[in-house]
This record gives structure tokens, C-alpha cells and sequence, in this order.
């Protein structure tokens, strides 16, 4: 199937967010293909964050669109966006801390279920995630990996059709994050639309079909893994300001880029 062919789920036209005198998003645009894994890197303050704010409400533009299913999302509030089948987790996760584990997952609002049904989606995906036997533990007391995997499990409540992903390896041991790329796997293979920010190269480049690269809030490249890793420019904005002491990049599938693109 040529990418012609493939069906675009969102797109986002022309972005703009400022903040002060800092352009966090300085006229963005991509497309987001159906049913597949769509990765955004970018070094670190490029504008991955406030791009998932404007395309779920929690940020209004100053200028753009986002269209979805054929309508400009830009501008609307995060219930109504959520309403319309589209969910995200946070870099910083939201876990109540006062709840359980299993309250966390029943605390979104819009389960358009019965009681008895959420509470066995919930106890499901509260399995898919390796959390079954802290079902009653406080959010709180969680690890901060396993939090993040709470807040994967409860983003999927809804049974969304489009999911984003703000980092979430980040801090998850290596067994629970298997468990992890697993099911954003398996996601795919249900149809479902994925776009992740991630720092980690090794997951980035395993588990997307394309990537687009951000610097200074603007995309600079975008394709397929293979290519994004031989690009000279997303080279320069990602590695070149953290070239090794003999001037040479690393290379984004080994362990180089370490954090680069965190926080
Ligand atoms: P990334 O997620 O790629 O690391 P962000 O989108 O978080 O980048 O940030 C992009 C830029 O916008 C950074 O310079 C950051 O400091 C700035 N920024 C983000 N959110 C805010 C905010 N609420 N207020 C002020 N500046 C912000
Ligand atoms: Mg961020």
C-alpha cells in the first residue's frame, strides 16, 4: 500500500504557541496516518510537550487548526477534544495519589459504560500493565515507573481511537517497559492511532512506522526510522549540541543520546 493511499487521522496545520517571547511552537504542521505508530522526537524544550497541549486542549493556539475527522479542533476544551476519542498521558504523570490503583482507573470521566463494565476494562487493563496485584494500593505509593504504566492503563478506559504518549518509558524498568511496548503493539494491531514523544532512541526507532523531528518548534524532518536516523539535519539539532569529546555524533540507536530530549 503506497502512503498515498493511507488514511490521515489528524492533522495539525500551521501550529503556533507562544509563550512570552519564547516560540514553543512556531508554525507546525504534519499529518498523523491511521493506525500506526507515529513517533515526535526533538531535543529537549523543542515544542513536543506544548504540540500534544494544542492538539488536546490543554493549550490554546495562537494560530493553527487542528483537523480531526474533518473538523478544527483548535481552540476547544480537553473534555470535548477527549469526548471526540482522543487521549494522552503526561510527561509528568496525573496519578491521584489519594486513590487506588483501581480508583485511578475509574476516576475518568466520559466512560460512556456501565459501572460493571469499567470496573472489568479497568481490572483487564490493570493486568495488561503488570499492576494486578497493586489493584489496591494507593497511587501514591507507587514507583514512578509504575505510575506511568497507571496512567497508560487509564488512558485506554475510554477505548480511544487516537492515544498520546508523553514519554512513557521514562523511569519504567526494563520488564515492565517489554510489557509496555507489548501493548502499544498490540494497540496498533487493533487499529488503533498512536503518537509518541519518547527520548529513548532504541524504543523511538523499534516501535514507530514515522517520525517527525522538532527543533525550536518547528519540524525539520520526517520518515520512516531509517531515514531519520541518516538525517543530517535532525543529527545536528538532536546530537550536535552534545558531540562526544573526538567531535563525532552518536549514533541514535545505540546508547548516545541518553537523555537528550528529556524533560
Ligand atoms: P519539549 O516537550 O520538546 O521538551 P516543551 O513543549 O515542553 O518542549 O517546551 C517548549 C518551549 O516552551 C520551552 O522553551 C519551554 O520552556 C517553553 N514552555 C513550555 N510550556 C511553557 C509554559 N507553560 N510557560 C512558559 N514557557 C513554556
Ligand atoms: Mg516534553
Amino acid at each position: 500500500m503506497g502512503e498515498a493511499a493511507e488514511r490521515i487521522v489528524l492533522e495539525a496545520r500551521d501550529l503556533r504557541k507562544s509563550f512570552g517571547g519564547v516560540r514553543a511552537v512556531d508554525g507546525c504542521s504534519f499529518v498523523v496516518p491511521a493506525g500506526r505508530i507515529s513517533g515526535l522526537i526533538g531535543p529537549n524544550g523543542s515544542g513536543k510537550t506544548t504540540t500534544f497541549n494544542l492538539l488536546t486542549g490543554l493549550t490554546a493556539p495562537d494560530g493553527g487548526q487542528v483537523i480531526y475527522k474533518g473538523a478544527n479542533l483548535a481552540g476547544l476544551k480537553p473534555h470535548e477534544i477527549f469526548r471526540k476519542g482522543i487521549t494522552r498521558t503526561f510527561q509528568i504523570t496525573r496519578v491521584f495519589r489519594e486513590m487506588t490503583v483501581l480508583e485511578n482507573m475509574l476516576s475518568v470521566t466520559g466512560l460512556a459504560v456501565p459501572d460493571r463494565v469499567a470496573r472489568e476494562r479497568a481490572a483487564e487493563l490493570i493486568e495488561l500493565v503488570n499492576l494486578g496485584h497493586l489493584r489496591a494500593e494507593y497511587g501514591g505509593r507507587l514507583s514512578y515507573g509504575q505510575q506511568k504504566l497507571l496512567e497508560f492503563a487509564r488512558a485506554l478506559m475510554t477505548d480511544p481511537d487516537l492515544i498520546l504518549l508523553d514519554e512513557p518509558a521514562a523511569g519504567v524498568n526494563r520488564t515492565l517497559l517489554q510489557h509496555l511496548l507489548d501493548h502499544i503493539h498490540r494497540l496498533r494491531e487493533q487499529g488503533k492511532t498512536i503518537v509518541i514523544v519518547e527520548h529513548d532512541m532504541n524504543v523511538i526507532m523499534n516501535l514507530c512506522d514515522r517520525i517527525f523531528v522538532m527543533d525550536y518548534g518547528v519540524k525539520i524532518a520526517e520518515g520512516p526510522p531509517a531515514d531519520i536516523q541518516r538525517n543530517d539535519r535532525v543529527l545536528e539539532a538532536y546530537f550536535g549540541r552534545r558531540r562526544r569529546p573526538d567531535g563525532s555524533a552518536p549514533e541514535p540507536g545505540g546508547h548516545g543520546p541518553g537523555s537528550v530530549g528529556a524533560g
